[in-house]
């Protein structure tokens, strides 16, 4: 399946909201962000089950920035859809909404704003809720996974 995640306050905290990966302050001075504590074991494991990962979010970050933060936790993805190319491609196709992970064949996206389950239920497409405070947002991914897949 490809599975797409977003990134701001789903991977990559804002403030304080969730656990995150050690970092050097090297790194940090380098520009490479925070991410969510279990996010590259989460995704090695999707892959190794033979799943697509992508990155979908309406941040304007370029892909390269999203890409170097990504390898310094040793994850890599396939697509990197950020807000400049998810207007472009919307409006193009005159889609009013937010997010619609069909238009990039994204199979299921991962996301912390219940504003876009809402969208899933408008645009029928399939999404899985994950608030930042989750302690078990990864088991509620697995699971949600199996339930689409
Ligand atoms: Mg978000």
């Amino acid at each position: 399946m490809n599975i797409s995640f977003d990134l701001d306050s789903t991977l990559i905290p804002n403030g304080t909201e969730f656990e995150t990966e050690s970092r050097s302050g090297i790194a940090k001075l380098f520009g490479i962000e925070e991410i969510r504590k279990g996010t590259s074991e989460l995704i090695l494991d999707l892959q190794n089950k033979g799943h697509k990962i992508h990155i979908y979010t309406t941040s304007f970050r370029s892909k390269r920035k999203i890409r170097r933060t990504l390898k310094y936790y040793g994850i890599k993805v396939n697509r990197i859809v950020n807000e400049k190319e998810n207007r472009k491609i919307l409006k193009s196709r005159n889609i009013n909404s937010s997010k619609f992970p069909p238009a990039f064949d994204f199979d299921l996206h991962i996301d912390d704003l219940k504003g876009v389950g809402i969208e899933s239920e408008r645009f029928n497409f399939k999404v899985i809720i994950v608030e930042p405070t989750d302690k078990n947002w990864i088991e509620k991914i697995i699971n949600g996974i199996k339930n689409v897949g």
